[in-house]
């Protein structure tokens, strides 16, 4: 029996991608496509499991909806403020969700090589993160940068809100040793380009990833709609889905 899947967002870029993605595994079946004008929870009732790549202020509604129909969640949507998480992460006390900023097993590696580069490098290093997304993309910076610098602020035993500093105007003064600078550039199509830097006086490291199709974000969402039907409830990402913790 396939898995019941309901897309949300399913007229986007992203629900195109999970929609065509998904057409290519006997494992799944899309029976309900969901946007803007359709009733998302009536939708949840035949299906075993959702997943929403909409915008941030949909997804909070969505996932109630999912814990009160204890149904499965994978959220892909990015740009969530402190509220709206607080809210998931409430959900995920009744149902299993996954939330990552980012599908791709690509980026994941990026992750842990981040963890470990910081760790390696230490404090004399300066860090920086620059991502570039197509023109049309809403949110700022985009929420693999963020993880991104999350993960550098852990090692440095920073949160993310202190250490964060986004983009540089004016007279800003020499950089402190302190700070995770942080850049959006915007235009064109690409997919999704993030460069984490770390520089030293007389050296440099820079791990990049690139991704060229958001197929590559589609069926990892998929391999984790067909991991978060068997867990508990609980509030996981890919790196739980990818077995990489
Ligand atoms: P998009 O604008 O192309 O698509 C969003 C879709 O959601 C649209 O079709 C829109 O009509 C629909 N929508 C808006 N309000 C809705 C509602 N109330 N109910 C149902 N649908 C609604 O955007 P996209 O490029 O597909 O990206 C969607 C989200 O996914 C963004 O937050 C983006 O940052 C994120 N994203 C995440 C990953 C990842 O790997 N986690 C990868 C790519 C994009």
């Amino acid at each position: 029996m396939p898995l019941k899947l309901l897309i949300n967002g399913a007229g986007g870029r992203m629900g195109h991608a999970l929609v065509s993605c998904a057409a290519h595994d006997s494992g799944l079946e899309v029976v309900a496509k969901i946007d803007v004008a359709d009733d998302f929870a009536s939708a949840l009732t035949g299906c075993d499991a959702a997943i929403d790549f909409t915008n941030a202020s949909v997804t909070v509604g969505a996932a109630e909806a999912c814990a009160d129909a204890g149904k499965p969640l994978v959220i892909g949507t990015t740009g969530h403020n402190d509220t709206q998480r607080a809210a998931i992460t409430a959900c995920a006390t009744r149902i299993p969700i996954v939330f990552a900023p980012n599908f791709s097993i690509g980026v994941n590696t990026l992750f842990w090589l981040t963890a470990k580069a910081a760790a390696i490098l230490g404090p004399e290093f300066d860090l920086e993160v620059v991502e570039m997304h197509h023109r049309l993309k809403k949110d700022a910076p985009s929420g693999t940068a963020r993880r991104l610098a999350e993960i550098l602020s852990e090692a440095r035993g920073q949160s993310y809100a202190e250490a964060v500093r986004h983009g540089r105007e004016g007279m800003v003064g020499e950089r402190t040793s302190a700070e995770i600078g942080m850049h959006a550039l915007r235009g064109g199509d690409v997919v999704g380009d993030h460069t984490v830097i770390f520089a030293n006086v007389g050296e440099r490291v820079e791990l990049t990833h690139k991704a060229s199709s958001r197929d590559t974000f589609a069926t990892g969402a998929l391999r984790a709609a067909k991991w978060v039907v068997t867990q508990p409830p609980g509030l996981y990402d890919m790196q739980d889905v990818l077995g990489l913790r």
